[in-house]
């Protein structure tokens, strides 16, 4: 009797231990990634994101729930070009996973497969949070998704090489739907060329660049600053000289500064889900560009 628990148990167990070692443990840094992954990775792959769209991906704490999440990942999948420079490094270091750092083939930045846009010509901490790769903010343009997910295959089927027909099936049954979205995406979007935004943090620049939309100002002095009464006065002034459409922020980014100006200006200040989880319709990735277009639109009708 006692025996017989025990095998069972034993089986059970060796049940349990082979499911979890069945699938590909993939670190996340942000929802975009973990999203995207999904797509790819289908059942083979277990993610966990490490960010939420309600936080700054700037200012993450390494804490030891991350830690050990790393410590058993088999691929880590970031922005890069800096963004988790405050808490990437320290996490790397301190899980102690030889396959994930940098140089090694679980080490994926989605920052090295696409045209980086904002890269400065000098560098100086005292213009705030600049990054010598270029903005870091690439998944606001969609067509950099699928750069990321033509790099991101190769990479599954080199860790995982086992399900390598899986994972390129699952590549190309994405890319379409993907291609036919940013064909509708663009038609949707054509009323917004041209259109002045001011942003909250220079968080929109692939965005800018995808739908041809025109930034005049931000409402941070400088990057991750948070707005000063003197800075938003003169942006105010700004705005009522020119024909300011819309004040647009992300997700995680305090309300209240441009809630000030829309209010003072009699505009538009939006809040887009900037990642995946952003907004209630931000679910997946097809959600997340869907709702920011419908969004941007609502603001000029
Ligand atoms: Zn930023």
């Amino acid at each position: 009797m006692k025996n017989s628990v025990l095998i069972a148990f034993s089986i059970m167990f060796l049940g349990l231990a082979q499911g979890a070692s069945a699938a590909l443990n993939v670190f996340a840094c942000e929802p975009e990634w973990g999203a995207l992954v999904q797509e790819l990775g289908g059942d083979k792959v277990s993610i966990y994101t490490a960010t939420t769209a309600m936080q700054d991906p700037h200012r993450i704490q390494a804490r030891p729930s991350l830690i050990a999440r790393a410590r058993s990942a088999d691929l880590l999948v970031c922005t890069g070009s800096e963004l988790e420079i405050g808490w990437l490094p320290i996490l790397l270091r301190q899980s102690g996973n030889d396959a994930i750092q940098p140089g090694k083939a679980g080490y994926f930045e989605a920052a090295n497969y696409v045209q980086m846009l904002e890269k400065p010509t000098r560098l100086d901490r005292a213009e705030g949070d600049v990054h010598p790769g270029g903005n870091p903010h690439i998944q606001t343009d969609p067509r950099n998704i699928l750069l990321v997910a033509n790099a991101l295959l190769p990479r599954l089927t080199q860790i995982d090489h086992n399900n390598a027909a899986y994972y390129e099936a699952r590549h190309k049954a994405f890319a379409d739907r993907w291609k036919s979205a940013l064909q509708r995406w663009e038609k949707e979007a054509v009323p917004l060329k041209g259109l002045p935004i001011i942003v909250q943090h220079k968080g929109f620049p692939y965005m800018e660049n995808w739908l041809g939309l025109k930034e005049v100002a931000a409402l941070e002095p400088k990057p991750g600053v948070e707005p000063t009464s003197s800075h938003l006065a003169e942006v105010l002034s700004q705005v009522q000289s020119q024909k300011v459409a819309v004040i647009i922020r992300a997700a995680y980014n305090d309300g209240r500064a441009s809630d000030w100006l829309a209010e003072r200006a009699k505009i538009h200040a939006l809040a887009l889900p900037f990642t995946v989880g952003g907004s209630e319709k931000a679910t997946d990735l097809f959600g997340l560009y869907e709702d920011t277009i419908q969004r941007l639109l609502s603001a000029i009708k």
